[in-house]
C-alpha cells in the first residue's frame, strides 16, 4: 500500500505531514512516487490565504477523475481547511467523492479515522476542538541534514486578519523535557541543523504549570547546549514578545544562527493598531537596533501584507519607508486576502484588486533591490554552507544555506552533500549565490 501527500501552506503542515507519515509506515504503507501509483492521497491543507485554498479547490476538482478511475483510491482532506467552522461539511457535500474528513485537532487520532475509513469504504469525518499536548507520536522526517522541532501548538494573539487562533487553538506549550529529548534523539540521528517551531515561539511557556521556570529564551539556551546540535533556528518570532534576554542569548549562542525572522506587516502605526499586532513602527526598528548591534552580521527578514482594509496611500508610503530604513535581507509580501470569520473580513474600506497588486508589485521591487544590495555585500567574503542536496535548477550543482540562511549554489560533488563547508562567493543575485568551495569540510 503506498500514500501520496499534497502539502499547502507553512512549515507547520510540513511537520503534521511528517507524523502522519509515521503512522502511516507504521501501518505498512510506504511513499508513492506519484499520485497514480498511490491507493492512499491526502491533501494537507492551509487556510491563511486565498491562493492556496484555491489550488486546494483545484486539486480536489483534479483528484475527482482519478478517483473514478480507480476507485479504491482513498482520498482525504486534513490540516487548516476543515478545522474551520462548517467547511467540513462544505467540502463533504461539494467533493462526494472525499473518503476522510479530519483537522488539525485530531492528527493524533489519523490510524483509527483511516481504519474506520478502509473498513466502512470511506466517507468518515471528525474534526475535534484542540485538546492537550501529545507526545510520543511517530514521524518520518522529509530530511536528514535539517529537521523541524515542534515546540507549541496554537496562537493567542488574533491578529485581526489571522485565521490561525481559530483554526490551531490556544497556545499550548510542549514540556522542555520532551523537546530537549527530541532535540538529543535528532542528533543521535545526525541532524546538523535544528528549527525550533510554534506560530509565536516567543510566548513559549506562558501556558505551562506554574513553577516551571522556562521562557523561550531559557529553552533556546537549553537546546544550543544539547551536545552535538550545530546550527539552530527559530520560527516564528512576534516581535512584540521578543525580549532583551532572548537577544543576549541568541548573541552569546555559538550554535544559535545569525538569521532572524520578524514578521512586521505594515510600516503604519494606523495599520498596525487595527491588525492588532501589539507593537508600533517605532519598537520594531528599536528592536531590529537592538539585535543588529547585539549579533553585527545577522540577516533580518520580514513578512508584509499589502492591501490591508483602509490602508492608505500615506500608510503604503510608510511600510516602503520601513523596508529602506531596515533594509530586510529578504521580504515576504502578500496583498490582504480576507479571511472570513476574521475580524479584518469585515473591516472598510477593503481595498480593490488592482490597487493590492500594484501596492505588492511596488513593494516587492523595493524589498528585491535590498535583497541585492545586502547580498552584493557577501561578494568575495568566506561563508560556512550546511550543503543540503542538488540544486534544483541545475543538478551539477549541489545547493545550501549559509548561517544567515541565504541560499548558496555550489559545483562540488555529491559527497559533500551533509557537510558544512567554507565557500568563497563568487557571484551574487536577488534570492541566491554561487559560491566556490575553499574547504572546512566536517
Ligand atoms: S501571531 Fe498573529 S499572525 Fe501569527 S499566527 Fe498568531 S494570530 Fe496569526
Amino acid at each position: 500500500m503506498k500514500y501520496y501527500f499534497y502539502i499547502f501552506g507553512c512549515q507547520m503542515n510540513e511537520a503534521d505531514a511528517e507524523v502522519l507519515a509515521g503512522f502511516l509506515v507504521n501501518m505498512g504503507y510506504s511513499e508513492a512516487e506519484s499520485e497514480t501509483e498511490a491507493d492512499l492521497i491526502l491533501l494537507i491543507t492551509c487556510c491563511v490565504r486565498e491562493h492556496a485554498e484555491s489550488r486546494v479547490y483545484g486539486k480536489l476538482g483534479e483528484l475527482a477523475k482519478l478517483k473514478q478511475l480507480k476507485p479504491s483510491l482513498i482520498v482525504g482532506i486534513s490540516g487548516c481547511m476543515p478545522q474551520q467552522e462548517d467547511v467540513a461539511e462544505k467540502l463533504r457535500q461539494r467533493f462526494p467523492y472525499l473518503d476522510l474528513i479530519f483537522g488539525t485537532h485530531n492528527l493524533p487520532d489519523f490510524p483509527r479515522l483511516l481504519a474506520e475509513t478502509e473498513a466502512h469504504g470511506g466517507k468518515v469525518l471528525e474534526i475535534v476542538d484542540a485538546g492537550e499536548v501529545r507526545e510520543n507520536l511517530p514521524r518520518v522526517r522529509q530530511q536528514s541534514i535539517k529537521a523541524w522541532l515542534s515546540i507549541m501548538y496554537g496562537c493567542n494573539n488574533y491578529c485581526s486578519y489571522c485565521i490561525v487562533p481559530y483554526v490551531r487553538g490556544r497556545e499550548r506549550s510542549r514540556s522542555p523535557e520532551a523537546i530537549l529529548a527530541e532535540a538529543r534523539e535528532l542528533v543521535g540521528q545526525g541532524v546538523r541543523e535544528i528549527t525550533l517551531l510554534g506560530q509565536n515561539v516567543n510566548s513559549y511557556g506562558r501556558d505551562l504549570a506554574l513553577g516551571t521556570p522556562t521562557d523561550f529564551a531559557d529553552l533556546l539556551d537549553a537546546v544550543g547546549k544539547v551536545p552535538g546540535v550545530e546550527r539552530l533556528r527559530f520560527m516564528t518570532s512576534h516581535p512584540r514578545d521578543f525580549s532583551d534576554k532572548l537577544i543576549e542569548i541568541a548573541a552569546r549562542s555559538p550554535v544559535v544562527c545569525e538569521h532572524f525572522h520578524l514578521p512586521v506587516q505594515s510600516g503604519s502605526n494606523e495599520v498596525l493598531s487595527k491588525m492588532n499586532r501589539g507593537y508600533t513602527r517605532e519598537s520594531y526598528v528599536e528592536l531590529v537596533r537592538k539585535l543588529r548591534a547585539a549579533v553585527p552580521h545577522a540577516a533580518i527578514t520580514t513578512d508584509i501584507i499589502v492591501g490591508f482594509p483602509g490602508e492608505t496611500e500615506d500608510d503604503f508610503r510608510a511600510t516602503l519607508d520601513l523596508v529602506r530604513e531596515v533594509a530586510f535581507d529578504s521580504v515576504f509580501a502578500f496583498a490582504f486576502s480576507p479571511r472570513s470569520g476574521t475580524p479584518a473580513a469585515d473591516f472598510a474600506p477593503q481595498l480593490g484588486k488592482t490597487e493590492k497588486s500594484l501596492r505588492l508589485k511596488l513593494l516587492l521591487e523595493t524589498a528585491n533591490e535590498i535583497s541585492l544590495a545586502r547580498n552584493l555585500q557577501l561578494a568575495g567574503t568566506r561563508v560556512e554552507v550546511l550543503v543540503e542536496g542538488p540544486s534544483k535548477t541545475n543538478s551539477e550543482r549541489l545547493t545550501g544555506r549559509t548561517r544567515t540562511n541565504k541560499l548558496v549554489h555550489i559545483d562540488a560533488a555529491p559527497g559533500l552533500i551533509g557537510q558544512l563547508v567554507e565557500a568563497k562567493i563568487t557571484r551574487i543575485q536577488t534570492f541566491s549565490m554561487l559560491g566556490e568551495v575553499i574547504g572546512g569540510e566536517r
